[in-house]
């Protein structure tokens, strides 16, 4: 089958609704995906019917309300299609309009910060209508999902998806306003747009069943580095291996089956470690179908005997997976505002575009950080072998000038002009006006910013969420500001070079991972926040209460149930790494090393007896009980450090203390498991090597 033909099939599409739809109900029901509003009741029917028959032709035979509560993976409960059977028996199916609109799941054992008591279970779901309902193949049968937000029965959003969607709201609303300022009055809305490139590992399954820190927490606990990793930095956009395609090609056809555009694949820089980049669209979309492609990339692993980690950082020593979101605000009429056109230098509204991206980001550096923490990304961020974890913003030197020019009333200008290759039969280039920097975390890469920071596992909702917030804010100020100026362009250059004085310490084109930038950065007085947990209390900060609730995004309610769920989540999953390790060491490494060192001890004894020098056996088994009780000291110190805090009350409390007492105790026991790991004859160790893990698919 060609793409066309497979591409989509699996969604209950604009196009289909076409077809299948009455035409006044098909204007209706578009009229509201694009205005916004409320279908009328027999609307609603009518969708719900012709969703419940196109998706019964695919199999279906249930329907669920598919949602992204904040437990970080998206939540579906299957109802079937079947009605109550009549006197002879027999039953029909059935979708209603109120059934497809809203659902009432009991919500109590979906996080809630607080904001829900157990007592009061109420949960709703509500169909979102501009994401698009499509059918899932499962092994459970085929399901035809509904995108839906989930609030409390006091309408308080429980998920991702609820703030995603009042925050483009609000940066539609708010750079409207900056729009008509420059005459545009054709623009209706304003849409943020996302293209997520997804990195994941893939594991022979078999192997990494094996192990139960892969199993229990996604990630290896353990592990001494293989004797190859990245340096030859020959797996980067290397050949793909057999297996590995075969995943690949089935992986395309399933995202294309969703009408997800799956378009970029390669292998990344750490060996077994690879990207898959869709087109970008919509942010709701984006963010829905990202969820989806996770989904699905971890199923069709299964199918081929892998495994796929979307782990932050599966293994130490090699690089960890992010997902680059790249992201930018258009119109309707299809103008890019990150577009700089050709002539920067006079494009006024590309440069007030551009002075708000800096205040923006300048001013909620925090914010941004906290917005791309989760537990997994404090390995990949701000660690031990990682980027710092400050946010700059990577120019290119190209407006880099714009700004200088604009700060210091210069007028240097920085053409990119062409390229020559020096072969006379190959073409001359057009360079790019940016060139690409990997080490910034927050890129402009020729017509939008590459947020690198979003971990492979998170779900972007919230990261989204707080770029398209900041930026309305600062739209807001800037129309404040200009609307009723007397001669507009006047004020407008004044209010643009004011920006850009105040927030150009943002402004990084270097070498983000070195180290005389973790110094510059803390001269500039920017934030540095190496874990989530210091991350967290931002979202309680005067600032950044106010500017959600101003724009509707968020209540202060919301915010303090997030930073609770958040610090719950740190806790917890902590406290299950912390255990995992607590079970490998003792049941699995420690006794293995002690079978090894008995054997030593017994070629030591049968060497001497025969009249020979043993002094190699009797050095190598020193060595190993001397790590060995160094091991059973850390895994003793692991254990008390847990106790202790486990009995503590408070939620943040116990985040911090697990932060600093139950982390580096962590990293004590790991320290001498895997040195032995390098002297103990591998006949002995108990699970597979990072070598087995990374170079078996
Ligand atoms: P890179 O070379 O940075 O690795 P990729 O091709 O892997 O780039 O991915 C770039 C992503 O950026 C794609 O998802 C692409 O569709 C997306 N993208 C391109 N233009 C825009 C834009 N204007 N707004 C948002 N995303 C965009
Ligand atoms: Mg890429």
């Amino acid at each position: 089958m060609s793409i066309p033909e497979i591409f989509g099939s699996n969604v209950f599409s604009r196009a289909v609704m076409k077809e299948r739809l009455p035409k006044s109900i098909y204007k209706e029901v578009v009229s509201v995906m694009e205005n916004g509003g409320m279908l009328s009741s027999s609307a609603a029917d009518c969708v719900a019917d012709a969703m419940k028959c196109w998706a019964e032709e695919k199999g279906a035979t249930h329907y669920t309300h598919w949602f992204q509560p904040l437990t970080g993976s998206t939540a579906e409960k299957h109802d079937s299609f079947i009605t109550l059977p009549d006197a002879d028996g027999k039953t029909l199916t059935q979708l209603s309009g109120k059934k497809l609109i809203m659902g009432e799941p009991d919500a109590s054992s979906f996080p809630s910060g607080g904001l829900r008591a157990t007592s009061y279970a109420r949960g709703y779901t509500a169909w979102d209508i501009t994401s698009p309902a499509f059918v899932k193949e499962q092994s459970c049968g085929t399901v035809l999902c509904i995108p839906t937000v989930f609030v409390s029965y006091t309408g308080e959003a429980l998920d991702c998806k609820t703030p995603l969607l009042r925050s483009l709201e609000a940066v539609s609303a708010q750079g409207i306003r900056v729009l008509r300022l420059f005459g545009n009055t054709a623009a209706k809305r304003i849409t943020a747009s996302v293209g997520p490139e997804q990195e994941y590992f893939l594991v022979e399954r078999s192997l990494m069943e094996k192990r139960k820190d892969l199993i229990y927490t996604g990630r290896t606990l353990f592990g001494a580095p293989p004797p190859k990793g990245q340096e030859l930095d020959d797996h980067y956009f290397g050949k793909i291996r057999t297996r590995v395609g075969s995943f690949m090609k089935d992986l395309n056809i399933e995202l294309w089956k969703y009408g997800i555009t799956a378009t970029t694949q390669h292998n990344e820089v750490a060996p077994a470690q690879h990207e898959m980049a869709p087109i970008f669209s919509t942010a709701n979309i984006a963010v829905d179908q990202n969820n989806l492609a996770m989904e699905t990339m971890k199923r069709v692993a299964y199918k081929h005997g892998m495994s796929c980690l979307l782990h932050e950082k599966p293994y130490a020593g090699v690089n960890g997976s992010g997902k680059h979101n790249n992201w930018s605000l258009g119109t309707d009429l299809g103008e890019n505002l990150f577009d700089p056109g050709d002539k920067p230098e006079e494009n006024l509204q590309f440069q007030l575009i551009l002075a708000c991206v800096m205040k923006a980001i300048d001013k909620h550096a925090d914010l941004l950080r906290e917005s791309a923490s989760c537990v997994g990304n404090d390995q990949r961020l701000g660690a031990q072998e990682a980027p710092p974890a400050i946010i700059s913003i990577f120019m290119g030197d190209q407006l880099e000038a714009l700004i200088e020019n604009i700060v210091y009333d210069k007028d240097e200008t920085v053409q990119a002009g062409d390229l020559d290759i020096g072969v006379s039969t190959m073409p001359v280039l057009h360079k790019d006006a940016t060139d690409r920097n990997r080490t910034s975390p927050f890129a402009f890469t020729g017509n939008r910013f590459e947020f690198r920071m979003v971990g492979s596992s998170d779900n972007i909702a919230s990261p989204n969420t707080a770029l398209n917030t900041i930026m309305a804010e600062a739209f807001c100020d800037a129309a404040d500001e200009l609307e009723g100026a007397e001669d507009f362009e006047v004020a407008c250059k004044a209010y643009i070079k004011k920006l850009m004085k105040e927030h150009k310490r943002i402004v990084f084109n270097g070498d983000g991972y070195s180290k005389a930038w973790v110094a510059e950065a803390a001269r500039r007085g920017l934030p540095n926040i190496p874990c989530m947990v210091e991350a967290v209390p931002v979202l309680t900060h005067y600032d950044v209460v106010s500017m959600y609730e101003k724009f509707g995004v968020f209540t202060a309610a919301e915010l303090e149930s997030r930073k609770e769920i958040r610090y719950e989540n740190y806790a917890n999953r902590v406290s299950i790494e912390a255990k995992v390790m607590i079970h490998m060491a003792g049941k699995q490494y420690i006794p293995s090393i002690i079978s090894y060192a008995t054997s030593l001890a017994g070629a030591v004894s049968s060497v001497e007896a025969v009249g020979v020098d043993a002094s190699v056996q009797k050095d190598h088994l020193l060595k190993v009980t001397a790590l060995l009780k160094r091991a059973q000291t850390g895994l003793n110190a692991l254990k008390a450090a847990l106790s202790e805090v486990e009995a503590m009350g408070s939620v943040p409390e116990m985040a911090m203390a697990y932060r600093t007492t139950v982390v580096p105790a962590m990293a004590a026991l790991r320290a001498p498991i895997d040195e032995l790991e390098m002297i103990v004859d591998s006949d002995f160790w108990p699970v597979p090597s990072y070598g087995d893990l990374m170079y078996n698919v």
